[in-house]
C-alpha cells in the first residue's frame, strides 16, 4: 500500500473525510475530479470516447443505426437504443467476477433512458443504436462517466441529439454536501446522488439516490450538480469541436460515416 494510500485509510478509521476543510484529495467541497475526453479513439465503432473523472477511467462505443436483429424486437415508428454497461474485472481493488450482474443491469437501463429526451430516435425505423460503457478502471461515479463517455461517443458517431448529456454526482460527506464523490467518500459517505443532465435545457435525465439528504441538501446538492454538468458539457463540446477541427484539417485518422457533430 502506498503512503497517500495508508493516510487515506487512517483518517478513513477516524471518521474524517473532510480535514481542515479540505477532503482527503485535497478538493474544495464543490469541487469536480480532473476530467479528460478523447473522442474517436476506436477504429472499428462509428463512434468513440475515452473519458477519464480522477482515478475512473472509461470508454465508450457505438455502433448504428444498423438493422434491428432478432427482427421481432424492431420498432416500426423508430430506433431501439441498447445500452451496456460493463465493469472490466480488473477495474476494482479486488477481481470482479466478468458478465452482467444486478448492478449492472440497472446502471445500464437507467444510463439508456438518460438519454431518451435527446436522440432522434424517429429518424431511423426498425434500427438499432448500441452504445457500449466499458469501465476499465473505477473509483466511484463510474455511472455517470459512462454517461458523459456515451454522449460524446454518440455525436462523434452522428446520431442525430437534440443536445448532449453531462453527468455528475453530488453526495453527503461528514455532514457536508459535497460534488463528485470518490470511492473512500462514496463507500464511508452518508448519501451518494447521481444525475444527468441536458445542460442548455436544465432537463434532468437520470435522478437516483443512494442514503439520505434532507431537502434543503436535496436542493443545494441539486443545484450544484446542475452547475457541475454544465461544466462537464462544456468540456464535452470543446472535445468533439477540437475533435471536428482536427480531422477536416486532416490531422487525425480518417474515420468513414456520417459525422455530424452538435
Ligand atoms: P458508481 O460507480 O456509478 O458510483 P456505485 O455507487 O454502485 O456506482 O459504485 C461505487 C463504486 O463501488 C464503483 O465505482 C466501484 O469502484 C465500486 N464497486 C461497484 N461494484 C463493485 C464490485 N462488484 N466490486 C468491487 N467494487 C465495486
Amino acid at each position: 500500500m502506498n503512503e497517500e494510500r495508508e493516510k487515506e485509510e487512517e483518517a478513513v478509521e477516524k471518521r474524517e473525510l473532510i480535514k481542515d476543510g479540505k477532503r482527503l484529495d485535497g478538493r474544495g467541497f464543490e469541487e469536480l475530479r480532473p476530467i479528460k475526453i478523447e473522442v474517436g479513439v476506436l477504429k472499428r465503432a462509428d463512434g468513440s470516447c475515452y473519458f477519464e473523472l480522477g482515478e475512473n477511467k472509461v470508454i465508450a462505443a457505438v455502433y448504428g443505426p444498423k438493422e434491428m436483429h432478432p427482427r421481432h424486437a424492431q420498432d416500426a415508428k423508430m430506433a431501439v437504443v441498447k445500452f451496456r454497461y460493463n465493469m472490466a474485472p480488473f477495474s476494482v481493488d479486488d477481481r470482479k467476477r466478468p458478465g452482467p450482474d444486478r448492478r449492472s443491469v440497472e446502471v445500464s437501463k437507467v444510463s439508456r433512458e438518460a438519454f431518451e429526451p435527446v436522440i432522434m430516435r424517429e429518424f431511423y425505423p426498425k434500427a438499432a443504436i448500441e452504445v457500449y460503457v466499458e469501465i476499465l478502471q473505477s473509483d466511484a461515479g463510474t455511472r455517470t462517466a459512462g454517461i458523459n463517455a456515451a454522449s460524446v461517443a454518440l455525436a462523434d458517431a452522428g446520431i442525430p441529439m437534440k443536445d448532449l448529456v453531462s453527468s455528475v454526482a453530488v453526495g453527503k460527506i461528514d455532514g457536508q454536501v459535497v460534488l463528485d464523490l470518490n470511492g473512500t467518500e462514496d463507500n464511508h459517505g452518508e448519501a451518494d446522488m447521481p444525475i444527468a443532465m441536458v445542460a442548455r435545457t436544465n432537463t434532468i435525465t437520470l435522478l437516483q439516490m443512494d442514503g439520505h439528504l434532507t431537502a434543503e441538501e436535496f436542493g443545494r446538492g441539486l443545484k450544484l450538480a446542475m452547475g457541475a454538468c454544465r461544466q462537464i458539457y462544456e468540456l464535452q463540446r470543446a472535445a468533439l469541436i477540437e475533435r471536428f477541427s482536427s480531422s477536416n484539417s486532416g490531422s487525425k485518422s480518417e474515420k468513414g460515416g456520417n459525422k455530424n457533430g452538435t
